[in-house]
């Protein structure tokens, strides 16, 4: 079997966005791409995180040809590939229903610099405009809006996360829906007061330190 490492983890970080609450059912997806094997690992659609397999995995190439598995791959399968094409720092992708996010994500409004913690995706999370799930003009929306950014949300749909590793762009995903629900929760009793843009130049100088990475 291809992708064995990759396979395992799809399922076992699905599994993580049920058990966190970023997701329910088969919402959402996932994706790795080895960039030895120039091959992607993804989730398959429509099955639930709870009864899917390591076998349910699906392996495409860079074209999104199945190379490997018996099921569909994710009907996200165009803008995972758009995005692994766009952005060569990235080599796995969450896209999630979080609620808060997605919240956010239907007032059409972006997510502000409203605590520190939007680093994980930059000095903000941009919004896509809207378009039909699993259609090229959301794979087109989601290119043209998250830059160089490591989130961003969809209108009227939910969020994707991106990262060098799975395990990056799954904490992406998890502390942009707590900036989300901070966001909903201090517009609904003020207006909150953003962290300014030098200041947030420096939070991310400092998330290249932060922890044990400079070990
Ligand atoms: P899939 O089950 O096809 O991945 O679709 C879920 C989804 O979130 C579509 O946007
Ligand atoms: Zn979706």
């Amino acid at each position: 079997m291809l992708m064995l490492q990759e396979r395992q983890q799809i399922v076992d970080y699905g599994m993580q966005l049920i058990r966190s609450g970023l997701t329910t059912g088969s919402g959402g997806n996932l994706s790795i791409l080895s960039r030895e094997d120039d091959l992607i690992a993804i989730s398959p659609s429509g099955i639930n995180y709870h009864d899917m397999t390591i076998a349910d995995v699906v392996i495409v190439d860079r074209s999104g040809q199945r190379v490997e598995g018996e099921l569909k791959p994710s009907s996200e399968l165009g803008f995972h590939l758009a995005l692994y094409s766009a952005r060569e720092d990235i080599n796995s992708i969450v896209h999630t229903h979080s609620v808060y996010a997605t919240t956010i994500a239907c007032l059409h409004w972006e997510i502000p610099a409203v605590h520190y913690l939007v680093a994980f995706s930059g000095d903000k999370v941009p919004l896509a405009p809207y378009a039909t799930f699993g259609s090229a003009a959301l794979a087109d929306n989601i290119i043209a809006s998250i830059g160089a950014y490591n989130a961003v949300l969809l209108a009227n749909h939910g969020l994707v996360a991106v990262g060098d590793g799975m395990s990056k762009a799954f904490n992406t995903a998890e502390e942009i829906e707590l900036v989300a629900r901070i966001y909903y929760q201090a517009k609904s009793i003020g207006e909150p007061v953003l962290v300014d843009a030098e200041e947030m130049k420096v939070v991310s100088e400092k998330f290249c330190s932060y922890g044990q990475q400079d070990k």
